[in-house]
């Protein structure tokens, strides 16, 4: 569906995008996750076509979009963090102006507007004027203006912006609902955001893509220790005692120790898990919890953001 090769941007001499190179197939649900400022915007921007790449190929379904813009931005909408609305018109009229300006014929767009419309819900705003509505229907109403001409690719920048967490989870499920009928790629500086809608991540840090796949791929791939909290009834030293043995415990950091228990977390070179509930409880003691942490991802991407800023 979009094939990205080697999309490069410079404002003057600030590199914002280098050689970004990925893949999104039909009706897949792609997350751009960054900090602010690693260069989302610029990259949905390129893919959008409103903004021309200093290098790099973009095609959508097999057509370059630098040779026919006209041709592929047909088949896709860009939504920007901050939409651009007519505030003055009533929602359906404006839709129905989207529509025409998008090339859309009356009988397609008398079919297709009650669809968008429920699809959004916004059924029964439709003639309420933009301006008087409420952020999160403003809001809903931009998205209905993107998907209006139904576009096979979708590009929404940082959807859930501003928006308060009743209207995050109901954007949540709108972009869900897209599954399949459009290709979605949304950015957000927010993991869960992403996690929760879509199928791949693509983690985007000053411009260059340092990591694809699926969450749980993606925490493997980046964590290079395997975290284990642990709550054991028994004092740190028969703790101690017991781990002592155990090759592939590197590290033990201390939590809290009260009415005999005590919290702490290991670093282990290898998931030994099983092994250590083993021996734990082959001694008496009282093994409570042991939850492996390493593989979430927000924890992760934090810790390697903050390493790669403090080396930097
Ligand atoms: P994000 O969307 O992840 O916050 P942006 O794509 O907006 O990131 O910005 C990437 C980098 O490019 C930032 O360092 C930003 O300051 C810079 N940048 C963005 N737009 C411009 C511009 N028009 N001129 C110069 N620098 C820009």
């Amino acid at each position: 569906m979009l094939e990205v090769e080697g999309l490069t941007k410079y404002y003057g001499r600030k590199r914002a995008v280098n050689q970004v190179g990925f893949r999104v197939i039909q009706g897949e649900i792609v997350g751009l996750l960054g900090l602010n400022g690693s260069g989302k915007t610029t990259l949905l921007r390129m893919l959008a076509g409103s903004l021309l790449p200093t290098a790099g190929r973009v095609t959508v379904g097999g057509i370059d979009l630098l040779e026919e813009p006209r041709e592929v931005k047909k088949h896709l909408s860009f939504l920007p963090e901050t939409p651009p609305l007519y505030n003055d018109m009533k929602v359906r009229s404006c839709l129905r102006f989207v529509g025409r300006l998008k090339g859309m014929g009356r009988a397609d767009l008398r079919d297709r507007l009650p669809v968008v419309e429920a699809q959004t819900g916004i059924e029964d705003v439709g003639d309420e004027v933009i301006g008087h509505l409420s952020f999160g229907y403003r809001q809903r109403v931009a998205v209905a203006m993107a998907l209006i001409h139904d576009p096979k690719l979708l590009l929404l920048d940082e959807p859930a912006s501003g928006l308060d967490p009743v209207q995050i989870v109901e954007m949540r499920e709108l972009i869900r609902s897209l599954r399949g009928n459009h290709t979605v790629i949304l950015s957000s500086h927010l993991l869960p955001e992403i996690s929760q809608i879509c199928d791949r991540i693509l983690m985007i840090q000053e411009g260059e893509i340092i990591g694809e796949g699926p969450e749980e791929d993606l925490a493997q791939r980046f964590t290079r220790k395997i975290r284990v909290r642990m709550q054991v009834r028994a004092s740190r030293s028969d703790i101690e005692d017991c781990l002592r043995a155990v090759p592939q415990v590197e590290g033990i950091e201390w939590g809290r120790e009260q009415d005999g228990r005590s919290s702490f977390v290991l670093d282990l070179s290898e998931d030994v898990r099983e092994a250590i509930g083993l021996k734990l409880v082959s001694r008496g003691l009282g093994l409570l919890e042991m939850v492996r942490t390493d593989l979430d991802l927000e924890n992760t991407f934090l810790r390697l953001m903050q390493t790669e800023e403090g080396s930097s």
